[in-house]
């Protein structure tokens, strides 16, 4: 089957819009008083992908209305790769052929009339520290007398397992964290609100169709398990988390809250985005070989109430999310539908294309000036952090992958 995109649409949308045909990704919606069912972000629409599927043969069989009438996208995960490319060629058929005007046209609703929700139920979530430049900022801080990437950092993509449950929608709001911290000053842990609340500007991956535990997915069968990509806001409270990690790593200073963007685009919206890894040395070993390797030119601005403070480049990541995926079932660890993983921070090898503020402030020693003459160490109660990624696209063009944003809630108070 081949899939070609055609530049024109029905709607008249221009060709390079960021959320043209080239892009088409799937979210969750509910209109008041209505449940909340899959949706397909359009321009400033969303289309009600339930009700185009029920008046169509997209394929030959598989019951995409049924699937996409849920209020996830986990079921339309599970019917696997072959019926993605079909849903996304019957999805760019009905935009785009004048013949399916007039029944499509009623199932378009413009986005500010609709509640987004969080698109997938979690299986579960891993999240991988796959940036070169973060491990290494990141050593130089928490370990400034050893050598700042660990002995095995380029021998495997890093990862722990996360807390799924905890996985919010973008624009949902963020208590900040109470637990054990202990500063190198105070003789004994205190207990209470963190006060190095930060942020990780990451990129998702929504991994689709299960596989058998005690089996494993390799580099290039990982595309058939890759779905799409989603904005990432990795909370971390780094206080709790220096104090608790030692010695097996991340856990209630990253569990409190994870953020998602609303919308999930397919990887095969990306072809045009996908560029040459930088050079892997020394050779990883055979497992984490393949043809499919690949970075991605994803462009994510960090706005902190406003205010540009970063813009990381997800093309300097070291390891492809083949290998990502190759690695996490290397053991026989099976897959879910709605499995997902993080990259990791992704921080470029500038000053200001750092995705934390513990690299931005470099610990909090260089403070960021803010336009209201304030400053930031970490996160103070009321600051909004906005997240906006972009994919390279065809030509010139960059397609939206739309924002992951979230507000800091004060502490609930201890008795
Ligand atoms: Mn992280």
């Amino acid at each position: 089957m081949t899939t070609s995109t055609p530049s024109t649409s029905w709607l008249d949308l221009p060709v390079d819009h960021p959320y043209g045909l080239a892009t088409l990704p799937y979210g969750v919606f509910s209109l008041p008083h209505e449940d909340p069912r899959v949706g397909v972000r359009i321009g400033d629409f969303v289309l009600d992908a339930s009700a185009v599927a029920a008046y169509g043969d997209p394929g030959d069989g598989p019951d995409l209305a049924k699937a996409w009438r849920t209020p996830s996208l986990n079921a339309f995960l599970d019917l696997g790769a072959p019926v993605w490319a079909i849903a996304r060629e019957w999805l760019t058929e009905v935009l785009s052929n004048p013949v399916h005007r007039e029944r499509t046209a009623p199932h378009l609703i413009p986005i500010n009339n609709v509640d987004l929700h969080l698109p997938i139920v979690v299986a579960d979530y891993v999240d991988f520290y796959a940036s070169e430049h973060h491990a290494t900022n990141v050593g130089s801080i928490f370990r400034p007398d050893s050598e700042a990437l660990t002995p095995n950092w380029k021998h495997l993509p890093i990862g722990y397992h996360g807390r799924a449950g905890t996985v919010v929608v973008s624009g949902t709001d963020v208590v900040r964290p109470i637990g054990q911290r202990k500063p190198p000053t105070e003789p004994a842990p205190l207990f209470g609100p963190s006060m190095r609340l930060d942020i990780e500007a990451e990129l998702g991956f929504v991994v689709g169709g299960a596989t058998q535990l005690g089996t494993r997915v390799s580099v290039d069968d990982a595309g058939a398990h890759l779905f799409g990509v989603v904005p990432f806001n990795d909370w971390s409270a780094r206080d709790i988390q220096a104090w608790e990690y030692v010695p097996l790593g991340p856990f209630l200073g990253k569990s409190f809250a994870s953020s998602i963007g609303a919308w999930i685009t397919p990887l095969a919206a990306l072809e045009h985005a996908k560029t040459a890894l930088p050079q892997q040395d020394p050779k990883p070993l055979d497992y984490l070989l393949g043809r499919d390797l690949y970075g991605l030119d994803i462009d994510i601005e960090v706005s902190l109430n406003g205010t540009v403070v970063s813009r990381p480049p997800y093309a300097s990541m070291y390891w492809s999310p083949t290998q990502m995926l190759a690695h996490l079932t290397v053991n026989g660890a099976s897959l879910r539908s709605g499995d997902l993983f993080a990259s990791g921070t992704v921080s470029g090898p500038e000053d200001d294309q750092r995705g934390s503020l513990l690299e931005l402030t470099w610990s909090g020693k260089e403070p960021l000036a803010l336009p209201d003459g304030t400053t930031r160490e970490f996160l103070e109660d009321g600051d909004t952090v906005t997240m906006t990624y972009t994919a390279a696209g065809q030509g010139d063009s960059r397609i939206a992958l739309g924002e992951v944003t979230g507000t800091i809630l004060p502490a609930v108070p201890i008795d």
